[in-house]
């Protein structure tokens, strides 16, 4: 498999490189050249399989040239050992026809974990067979950063640098970043905001002299294409589960970044009967804008409830505007040059292409909590603020009832329990068993100043020798 660049001039790269590569040397991101699709009678057998049996399936012709197949199933099946939960990727029913799709099973109880555990290990594995390491240096304002801790924690090969805001992440999310034990893990709490980590980690990958020789950065942003890939396995588990392919459905996306919403639109690509996509935001609407008005501009960050959806630009859509401009690396090159300083307007066939697939909806805090509220008063089910914005989104969008909706459970409810008390309900949830000691593990991490060179003296003198 080979991958090719959105912007349309970079080398095209195999997996191994791909998952090392980050950002294209144009500037684009790097997407499957073709993709491989299943026909009906397969994907009707994928109903016989577990999670890692289908997410083998679903990914080997994604990396069959880059990693042996044996070696694959062990890397998967070690990943999703680490799910507590036997279904992996459990549905739960809360009405006729509409479905939850949990994805909170992991390790720090997030969906990032179903991509960062496996991420972690392939670029171990990677990175053992050509004897090199690596540093991870990423920013978080919250769920990212455990997630990235938690995939690297015992990989060998890979020192991981995660910068956060000093006193601006929550107490749990801080908590699930910063108890981690493991040498090669280091959390720098910077004194600033999320912008200021995001800029220091941006100017570190433009300007990596401060690292040592040989040593090179790798991004597990959510534009590492790993992630996607991972992301495709359980949209064809769910909906298989409800009866594809013999019937189709459609799924409700909190979306941030729209890294997991376009998973679903290749899932859709690879022969999976997907009716519609809901892209569903909070008041950052920036990709609701673009579906309502065609027009991509920046406003200015919102903080909500659902605080991992708070973006201004939603970088993994130009994946998606690739193929909405058929592919046409020059002119997506020349619309996010363009975006740089400016509002870009799209194409009528572009949008008509993209609203055949694609509706989007707009939630904000108190239509959130009221979500919140009434699922727990008709199903006794608890939502976080980012699964309640899936699914609010999933009943305004008016679809035929005779198509299953499957709104995706981003996070589990007690990572965020200011917002769980907005909605007014009184039982909360509590932690699961394995973080239930969390408020009384040790932490470890650094306090530097908002200081590129002292964020980045500190990494190159705590890299591994
Ligand atoms: C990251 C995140 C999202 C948004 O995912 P994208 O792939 O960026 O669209 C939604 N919910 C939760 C809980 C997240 O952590």
């Amino acid at each position: 498999m080979k991958y090719i660049s959105t912007r349309g001039n970079a080398p095209a790269l195999n997996f191994e490189q791909v998952l090392l590569a980050g950002l294209a040397s144009d500037g684009g991101l790097y997407v499957p050249e073709t993709l491989p699709t299943f026909s009906a009678a397969e994907i009707a057998e994928m109903a016989s399989l577990d999670y890692p049996a289908l997410a083998q399936k679903i990914i080997t012709p994604f990396v069959a040239d880059c990693i042996p197949a044996a070696d694959l199933k062990v890397i998967i099946e070690e990943t999703y050992a680490e799910f507590r939960h036997g279904a992996v990727a459990p549905l739960v029913q809360l009405g006729a026809n509409q479905w939850v799709l949990e994805l909170f099973h992991g390790p720090t109880l997030a969906f990032k974990d179903f991509a960062l555990q496996l991420l972690g290990r392939l670029l171990d594995y990677v990175l053992e067979r050509e004897h090199r390491k690596v540093v991870i240096m990423g920013a978080t304002s919250g769920d990212t950063g455990s997630a990235a801790i938690e995939g690297c924690k015992r990989c060998k090969n890979i020192d991981i640098f995660i910068l956060h805001p000093h006193n601006r992440v929550s107490d749990v999310q801080r908590r699930q970043m910063t108890t981690v034990a493991g040498d090669n893990i280091h959390n720098l709490a910077v004194e600033g905001n999320f912008d200021d980590c995001q800029a220091m980690v941006k100017a570190s990958f433009i300007d990596k002299s401060f690292l040592p020789e040989g040593r090179s950065l790798v991004a597990v942003n959510s534009i590492n294409w790993a992630r996607i890939m991972a992301q495709i396995v359980y949209f064809f588990y769910a909906a298989v589960a409800v009866g594809a392919p013999a019937r189709s459905v459609a799924f409700s996306v909190p979306t941030g970044n729209f890294g997991d919403i376009f998973a679903g639109y290749l899932a859709k690509k690879m022969g999976l009967p997907i009716e519609r996509l809901i892209i569903a935001t909070n008041r950052n609407d920036v990709l609701h804008r673009v579906m309502s008005t065609a027009t991509y501009g920046r406003l200015s960050l919102q903080h909500s409830l659902s605080p991992s959806m708070d973006i201004t630009v939603s970088s993994n859509f130009e994946r998606l505007l690739f193929d909405l401009y058929d592919r046409d690396g020059s002119a997506i090159a020349e619309l996010m040059q363009k975006f740089e300083n400016n509002d870009i307007t799209f194409s009528d066939e572009a949008m008509a292409k993209a609203r055949e697939l694609f509706s989007s909806a707009c939630v904000n805090d108190d239509e959130t909590c009221a979500q919140i509220a009434s699922t727990w008063e008709r199903s006794e089910y608890l939502l976080d603020p980012h699964s309640a914005i899936g699914v609010r989104a999933a009943m305004a969008a008016n679809l035929d009832p005779a198509i299953p909706v499957i709104s995706l459970a981003t996070a589990h409810p007690a990572k965020f329990p200011d917002a769980v008390q907005s909605a007014g309900v009184a039982e909360g949830a509590s932690l699961p068993a394995h973080l239930s000691d969390l408020f009384d593990r040790e932490e470890r991490f650094e306090v530097l100043a908002n200081d590129l060179s002292a964020v980045q003296d500190f990494i190159a003198g705590n890299i591994s020798a």
